[in-house]
């Protein structure tokens, strides 16, 4: 496919963006640790990689208004000096770069945070201190100040965080914003606050500066923005000087997913697209694209002038010159986890990728070519295996990929499976055409052993993992099976009891619960399992959920007398947790396994025993490394390298694996 209308230039009157592409704004953690040669790096590679704009993450506008104590901001000339260095570094890639302000309002995460009431809101501990008339000035005047200080520090222009439920978000709802001043009441007093916010930052940074305003098209909270409040802002934000507007989809107290790997890719896209004709300047939009085919899509169809993607450029920062070079199966696709980015930044880790670990690590991980060749095996092509495999290979080795099955990609081949994880599949097509454009000898349907790897200089062993079988006593009538058997087709019955709550568990009974089409792949099934409804029909956009009915009654069951899940990822285990309860399973902890038989599962709940009456039993019991080869090789006094779930077979994830993949073959 070629992309006329995502390569296509966009004139913003005193500047020309190259292209269609923005890179969104996505908090790093680097600024933080004020390690500014690799903030500079980051950026400067995704500038290198043909991003029409970049957006920074966002940086606080004072003390209260950030994300967390300490949140980076521009304060001190330093801080602007500092700041000086990423603009200078993109604009020599010929890049763009505007500075996000984030001002958290009640969501920054300490007890200074000051909002338009004292509401706190459900996701912090801290209620906000409710602002006088002169709190409101002086947040306006900081964040003007901020977006002049960006000015001096060589930005392009700035964002203005207007969505998500941030401060300026919390101002237009009414719930949040019950003031009867001049900035509470009447629509037109709530949103005076972010209109007035625009005019005056324009002055301030005059006419040839960007201006983005990130507005909140459908809030998904309740009493939240109706349409016509949405572009009555949206036009009030033009007027004041904005020269584009973003789309911000849904507060973060939201309790309808909005950018995990189970949204529909582009799911809101036609709210953009309906804003697009109430307003002249361009507009942006943004949620779960992740791909140059479908950003063409949108834009060839006149819903959006501009796509934002964010993630994407974590793992990948060549997205747009690749697809302008025809290389577009050869961008490692963002699989919309969380795993590296999210997760990582709600606990306080530096955000990298799964699929590119080398994010936010430009400068500790390059590749580096290898100063001798070496011949290198490498037994096993799930994650781990090909991560080490596609790295020795970039730095010059030669390598002998072993695989005994008839296709690479490991576990991931099951993971694709999962209605809501089909992300996987485009990993997997990524990894097969990267090992197809590889200098890697393949070997499928092989079981390498000690006499095949001995001629090898190194061997790396991502040989995986095992199941761990639980010892479950079971009669020869019941039916009891393999989680990779159940994924692979095996009949199972209406009623089934899944032994083990892990990632695994989880996705299992998300696989039993479905049938038919999985909800990712249809807005229309999704929006009616969240209760995603129409701005113009209701506040905020929420209707009644209507989840289609199970395929199977489940119980999802471990012994830890603990709410299943609780170790599932920071930012979506809540997902994964509502839409089993959506969908009647019963997620038990604290359960002892007695036996199972034609009658079912007998098991011992909270010290009384009971038969859960179900048809099938799924073991998703953990896995055990996969060491039989390594401990031979070993015997043998050979050297051998372990990665993955051969290594660890404990908390294994693929991000693990492609990490630590990477890593090793990036010294070898
Ligand atoms: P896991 O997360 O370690 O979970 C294993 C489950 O089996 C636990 O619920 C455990 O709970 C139970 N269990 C352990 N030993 C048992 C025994 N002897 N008898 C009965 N039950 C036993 O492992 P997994 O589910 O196989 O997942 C493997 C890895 O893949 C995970 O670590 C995960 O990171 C990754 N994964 C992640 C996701 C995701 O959503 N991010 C999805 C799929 C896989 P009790 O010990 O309390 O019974
Ligand atoms: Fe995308 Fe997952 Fe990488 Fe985050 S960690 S950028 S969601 S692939």
């Amino acid at each position: 496919m070629s992309y006329p209308h995502l390569l296509a230039p966009l004139n913003l009157g005193h500047v020309t963006l190259r292209n269609r592409v923005m890179m969104g704004s996505m908090h790093t953690g680097l600024e933080e640790r004020g390690d500014w040669p690799r903030v500079a790096a980051f950026y400067a590679a995704r500038a290198r990689g043909g991003a029409g704009l970049i957006v920074t993450g966002g940086m606080a506008p004072n003390e209260e208004g950030g994300v967390f104590p300490g949140a980076a901001g521009l304060y001190t000339a330093q801080d602007i000096a500092n700041h000086r260095g990423v603009t200078d570094g993109v604009h020599a890639e010929g890049g763009l770069i505007a500075m996000q302000i984030l001002h958290a309002g009640r969501y920054a995460y300490g007890p200074k945070c000051v909002g338009p009431s004292a509401l706190k809101s459900p996701i912090s501990p801290f209620p906000p201190i409710a602002l006088d008339g002169p709190g409101i000035e002086k947040q306006i005047s900081d964040m003007v100040t901020a977006a002049v200080r960006a000015r001096e520090a060589g930005y392009d222009g700035v964002e203005i965080m207007g969505s998500e439920g941030y401060f300026l978000n919390q101002f237009l709802a009414e719930q949040t914003n019950p003031r009867d001043d001049d900035w509470g009441g009447s629509y037109e007093n709530r949103m005076r606050l972010p209109v007035e916010l625009v005019s005056r930052i324009r002055t301030a940074v005059g006419a040839d500066f960007i201006l983005i305003y990130r507005i909140s098209l459908i809030d998904l909270v309740p009493g939240g923005s109706t349409w016509l409040q949405v572009v009555q802002l949206g036009r009030a934000i033009e007027a004041a000087g904005a020269s584009m507007l973003n789309t911000g989809i849904g507060w973060h107290e939201a309790r309808v997913p909005t950018i995990a790997t189970s949204v529909p890719r582009a799911a809101f896209t036609w709210l953009t697209a309906r804003l697009r004709p109430e307003v002249s300047i361009p507009v942006i939009t943004s949620n779960r694209i992740n791909t140059p085919d479908l950003a063409e899509t949108i834009l060839a169809a006149g819903q959006a002038d501009m796509v934002s993607m964010a993630r994407p450029f974590l793992a990948d920062p060549d997205f747009v010159a690749k697809a302008a070079s025809g290389r577009t199966a050869r961008i490692a696709p963002c699989i919309a986890c969380n795993q590296a980015c999210l997760d990582h930044t709600f606990s306080g880790k530096l955000t990298s990728c799964l699929v590119n670990p080398r994010a936010c690590h430009e400068l500790d991980l390059p590749v580096t070519p290898a100063a001798l060749a070496l011949r290198i095996a490498v037994v096993g092509s799930g994650p781990a295996g090909l991560s080490a495999a596609l790295e020795a290979d970039r730095r010059g080795h030669l390598v002998t990929l072993f695989e005994s099955a008839d296709q690479i990609g490991g576990q991931l081949n099951l993971a694709a499976k999962i209605p809501g994880k089909e992300e996987f599949l485009g990993l997997l097509d990524w990894f097969k055409t990267e090992v197809a454009g590889s200098g890697i000898t393949l070997r499928l349907k092989e079981r390498a052993n000690e006499a095949t790897l001995a001629d090898f200089d190194e061997v790396i062993l991502a040989t995986g993992v095992t199941p761990r079988d639980p010892g479950l006593p079971s009669t020869p009538e019941a039916q009891v099976l393999a989680y990779a058997d159940v994924l692979n087709g095996a009949p199972v019955g209406r009623r089934v009891a899944v032994i083990g709550a892990g990632g695994i568990g989880f996705d299992v009974a998300e696989f039993l619960v479905h049938q038919g089409i999985s909800p990712t792949l249809d807005f229309a099934t999704w929006a009616a399992e969240w209760g995603v409804g129409d701005p113009a029909l209701t506040p905020g956009g929420l209707a009644e959920p209507a989840p289609h009915p199970a395929a199977r009654q489940v119980w999802l069951l471990q012994r830890r007398a603990e709410k299943p899940g609780r170790g599932l990822g920071k930012t979506t285990g809540w997902i994964h947790r509502a839409a089993l309860a959506a969908k009647g399973v019963q997620m038990w902890g604290g359960v002892s396994y007695l036996g199972a038989t034609e009658q079912g599962l007998r098991i011992a709940r909270d010290g009384q025993e009971q038969m859960l009456e179900v048809d099938t039993v799924v073991i998703c019991a953990g896995q055990l490394p996969e060491r039989g080869l390594a401990d031979r090789l070993i015997a043998l006094g050979r050297a051998v390298h372990i990665i993955g779930g051969a290594d660890v077979a404990a908390e294994l994830d693929a991000k693990r694996a492609i990490d630590q993949g990477t890593r090793l073959a990036a010294r070898l």
